[in-house]
Formats: C-alpha cells, structure tokens, sequence
C-alpha cells in the first residue's frame, strides 16, 4: 500500500504529490486550498476561514451562519465540486493530482432524491473519503416515498391538533416546510433562527418557502383559547423549529396549553429510543444522509483502489467494504493512512 496522502486532523487532509496540501471542513482552515462541503455547524470553519472553495448556497448560509467572518469564495483547479444531495448547497470535493490521481472527499451525502434536492451522483475516483454515519448494517432506512407518505398520513390524522415539527435548521426544517405546505395544514409557522437560514438558502433551490415566522413573545401573552391570536398556535397549524435548549421550554408550554403534538424526524428514528429520547408523540425516519446499503452501493459506484470512512459507524463500514474486496480504513483523527499502520 503506498501514501495515498489522505490524513484526518483538523478537517481532511489531502496531501498532493506537488506539495498541495487541500484541506476540507476545518474549523481553522489552514491548507493551500480549503474547501467547505456545506455550513452544518460541525463542518463549518469558526474564525475568518480565507478564501474558500464552496457553493454559492454554502458561502450564503455561512454568511447567515458566522455573521463576523469574511467568507470569500473562491476555485482552484485541481478541486471539483459535485452535488452531495444533503442539504441545499452541500458538496462533494473532487480533487484531482498532478499526478492524475483522483480523490473525492463526500463530506455529509445522500443518493436518495428528496423533495427539492438531487441526489448525490458518485464520480469514479481511486481514492474516496466517505462519510459513516449510518454506516452499520442494521441501519436500513424505509423508501422516501413511504417516509413522505406516513409524514402526510400524521399530518392529516392530526388535524384536531397543532403540530410541532422538530428539524436542524439547516435541511430538515426546509423539507418540513414543503411537506407541511403540501398537506392540508391552514398555518404554517417557523421560528426565527429557521427563516434566516431558509432566507440564506431559498434563492438556490427549485422550492417555495412561505412559511410565516412565529412570534413566541406575542404568542405567549394570550391567554385566550387556541387560535385567538394570530400569534396563537391552533388545531390545524403547524410550527417548524429546531431541538435546542432554546425551543424545549416552548415546545412544552404549546403541549400543555394548546395541545400541541410534537414530531421528531431522522435516521435514527428507525430506533425506538429516539421517540423515547426526545419525547415526542411521533418519529419519522426522514434523514439527510446515505442509510448502509446507500452507503455500500455509493462505493460500489465510486469504485476506489482505496477508500476511508469517516464519522459514525466507520470501523462497521470498513468492515463490510473490506468484506467486498475494497481496501478500506477507518480514518482516525492524526492518524496517517500510510501502509506502516
Ligand atoms: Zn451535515
């Protein structure tokens, strides 16, 4: 096995043959060239990044999201962007040597179309670095059209009620808004920290999202029945918003005084704990990323001489790549991927 050059620190390290060091996902990019895959917060740079290879959609909601950074976007020759279909600007980086070997680092990815977003498209590459969330056997995702289906059975089953609709506020709180605006629900709310970022996203993707932002003071100060208030939260209504300390108290003030119904949505909500966890009334597994066979069948595609997992279930997926005759590696945080481990 010889130095493929890919390394985990502070982000991916891609070392290339003429002294390039590509650098994707930093906190504190600090390669040759840096690259950001999209603007979840645990990708995401904190400081003034320098210029960097992203989306359009990405550098906007990193504007929304690092309000003080100066987010200059910029492109290099030897990185390729392609869409990663899990959030609404993520990409895949595809980065080309010198030499004529092709990386391809994923980031976050899923193949499946959802709504608004395409799938991600595996490019043929001989060195692939891809993501392991879901990446052990038992994690099998339902069909998304089911998914959707069951989200719009609940959603017309509880129409006697509010519904609250938790997602990050970054991918699921936009498809909660689609899915909640195609069903019959009359109002559909959002909260603040959601609309800055659909605002940040909506230019850069074929959706509609016109869900009014909720005013919790307003809505806090009458007293009167369900739906008396504007602000008020009433049998038919749906209100999207992220799980954070910040929404825990209001979520539990609209259950117990208008008989809100809360709703938890990811791939983890195949495991029963996830309900329990996050005490909600009902979980649907409507997810962002690749479920295993996605994931094994995206390698499949890709076809790497050589390929690392990362984040989640790595060891499970390079177990079962290595099963399929791929040379496959967990990739550790300052680990080099040389052959001497
Ligand atoms: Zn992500």
């Amino acid at each position: 096995m010889t130095d493929t050059g890919v390394s985990l620190h502070d982000g991916v390290h891609v070392d290339l043959s003429d002294g390039t060091s590509v650098v994707v996902d930093a906190g504190s990019p600090d390669g040759d060239v840096n690259v950001l895959t999209h603007a979840h917060g645990d990708h995401l740079f904190r400081g003034n990044p320098g210029p960097v290879v992203c989306s359009a959609a990405t550098a906007d909601i990193a504007r929304e999201r690092r309000p003080s950074a100066d987010v200059e976007r910029t492109d290099d020759p030897r990185v390729g962007l392609v869409n990663a279909g899990h959030v609404a600007g993520s990409r895949a980086a595809v980065i080309t040597d010198p030499d004529g070997t092709r990386y391809c680092v994923t980031g976050d990815v899923s193949t499946r179309d959802r709504l608004y977003l395409d799938g991600f498209d595996p490019p043929d590459v001989d060195v692939l670095v891809v993501e392991a969330t879901y990446g052990s056997p038992e994690y099998v995702l339902p069909p998304q059209a089911e998914v959707e289906r069951e989200i719009h059975d609940w959603l017309a089953d509880t129409m006697d009620r509010p519904v609250l609709l938790f997602g990050y506020s970054l991918g699921r709180a936009q498809k909660l808004q689609v899915l909640a605006a195609e069903s019959d629900r009359e109002r559909v709310f959002v909260t603040e920290s959601v609309a800055r970022i659909t605002d940040a996203l909506a230019p850069h993707v074929d959706a509609t999202f016109d869900a009014a932002v909720w005013d919790a003071d307003a809505a806090s100060g009458g007293s009167g029945p369900a739906g008396s208030s504007p602000a008020g939260l009433g049998p038919g209504d749906a209100l999207v918003l992220p799980r954070g300390r910040a929404t825990r108290s209001l979520a539990e003030r609209l259950r117990t005084e208008r008989g809100a119904l809360a709703a938890g949505f990811s791939g983890w909500a195949i495991d029963d704990s996830f309900r329990y966890r996050g005490n909600y009334d009902a979980t649907f597994a409507l997810s962002d990323h690749c479920d295993f066979p996605e994931l094994c069948a995206l390698v499949e595609v890709a076809d790497p001489d050589e390929v690392y997992t990362m984040h989640g279930s790595t060891d499970e997926l390079a177990t079962e790549l290595t099963r399929r005759g791929f040379r496959a590696t967990a990739l550790r945080k300052g680990q080099a991927t040389l052959g001497d481990f």
